[in-house]
């Protein structure tokens, strides 16, 4: 249950509101190359002009380190937002300036400010005090709709929350209602599929899902420590070595819990034009790599999402950036949205594999946090929500 205020319990009319968003999106030649995570944003900000607020908007945008890096202002993503929103967007290229105080003074009912990369300034990473309330000074209220920065204690997603009454917006509530039920309450038959290229950015995801999972299912390149860790030759395979003890013990704490798969598709050479050829995970040749799954493993996935309730899905079957690798991933996707069940995507590559199978529209939820999701399903608390007022708290 999601326990924390939303812009739903707060009287934003006529007021000015800071909203951390998380408008980290991909640009190509100076154009925002994907729009989701915008898009995703756009119920709180249409919602809050209606009420009358004034909204002044910050984000980070990849990784500036600290210091201005022309290529990663956030000006394109203001020209894209002001097509999507039938409301004016300004944007100003400092972040607590004066140039952003004005303008920020200036604004008016149903207008929008968007201040420059959070990132720009070091003080963003480092949570400092100072540069938080000076961010906070830009509202009177804040909502934080940023969930895929919320695993991050900065200033814009922690900080502020010190010096603002904080609420979470519609897209922030959306994401931990759903990955929420996930954790604590479960339909069953419950299946959660785990795939990607490493297990130990994942262990503690695998662990967490193990015991509420009727079934664990590891494929990608995930998969090749846990053959690895059953004996198997992986030839040149992406293993982790340093895992392959915690991947023993996971093998037997599971028990049949875990389906690992049978077949791989093996290539020659990492590349999107190698020689390839499907065979069974006990004859992996010297030389060759597992870049897919096999079509016996993807029947064997099939059958065991079959009946399923709910399915979590984090992390690729297979090196789906090469189309002749894709057939895993591709066929997992659609036997996730056969099985009926209620469906649930984390994981940035995920994600894009969902997308690039067409079959976004037909999944229930498909997270807009990367890291953000996984730590999620950790358990772990992320601040920038454990920061938000509570349901039951006086305004
Ligand atoms: P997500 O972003 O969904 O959490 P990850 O970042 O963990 O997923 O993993 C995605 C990456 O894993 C992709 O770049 C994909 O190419 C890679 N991958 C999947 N299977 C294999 C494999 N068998 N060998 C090497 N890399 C793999
Ligand atoms: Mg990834």
């Amino acid at each position: 249950m999601f326990d924390k205020k939303t812009i739903r319990d707060v009287d934003v009319n006529g007021r000015r509101v800071l909203v951390r968003v998380d408008f980290n999106v991909p640009l190509k030649d100076g154009l925002v190359a994907d729009d989701t995570r915008i898009k995703a944003a756009l119920p709180t900000l249409n919602f809050l002009a209606k009420r009358g607020a004034a909204v002044v908007l910050c984000s980070h945008l990849g990784r500036p380190k600290g210091k201005v890096v022309p290529g990663l202002s956030l000006k394109p993503v203001a020209d894209r937002l002001a097509e999507l929103l039938d409301y004016p967007v300004k944007f100003v290229s400092t972040t607590i300036g004066p140039e952003a105080q004005a303008a920020a003074k200036e604004l008016k009912p149903g207008q929008f400010l968007l201040l420059e990369n959070t990132r720009f300034q070091p003080e963003e990473k480092g949570n400092d005090p100072d540069f938080a309330e000076k961010l906070a000074k830009f509202g009177e209220i804040y909502v934080d709709d940023a969930f895929g920065s919320a695993h991050r204690a900065h200033a814009s997603t922690e900080g502020v929350t010190k010096y603002l009454p904080a609420a979470a917006g519609f897209l922030m509530e959306k994401e931990l209602d759903y990955l929420g039920r996930v954790l604590d309450a479960p339909e069953h038959p419950f299946v959660a599929i785990i795939g990607g290229a490493k297990i130990s950015d994942k262990i503690g995801v695998v662990e967490s899902l193990l015991w509420r999972a009727d079934r664990l299912i590891i494929g990608g390149g995930m998969a090749n420590t846990f053959l690895a860790a059953k004996g198997l030759a992986m030839g040149d395979s992406l293993v982790e070595r340093e895992s392959i003890e915690t991947a023993r013990d996971l093998l037997s704490q599971a028990g049949e819990k875990l389906l690992l798969p049978i077949d791989s598709v093996i290539a020659d050479a990492f590349r999107a034009d190698a020689s390839s050829r499907v065979v069974a995970v006990e004859n992996v040749p010297e030389g060759w790599r597992i870049l897919d799954i096999g079509p016996k493993t993807v029947e064997r996935f099939r059958a065991a999402l079959e009946h399923s309730k709910l399915v979590v899905w984090n992390g690729p079957m297979g090196v789906f950036e090469f189309p002749k690798f894709a057939e895993g991933t591709r066929a997992i996707a659609q036997a996730i949205v056969d099985c009926g069940a209620e469906a649930v995507i984390g994981g940035g590559d995920s994600a894009a594999a969902i997308r690039q199978a067409g079959l976004v529209d037909k999944i229930s939820h498909v997270s807009t946090g990367g890291g953000a999701s996984l730590e999620f399903l950790e358990g772990k608390v992320l601040p920038g929500v454990a920061a938000l007022m509570d349901k039951d708290a006086r305004l």
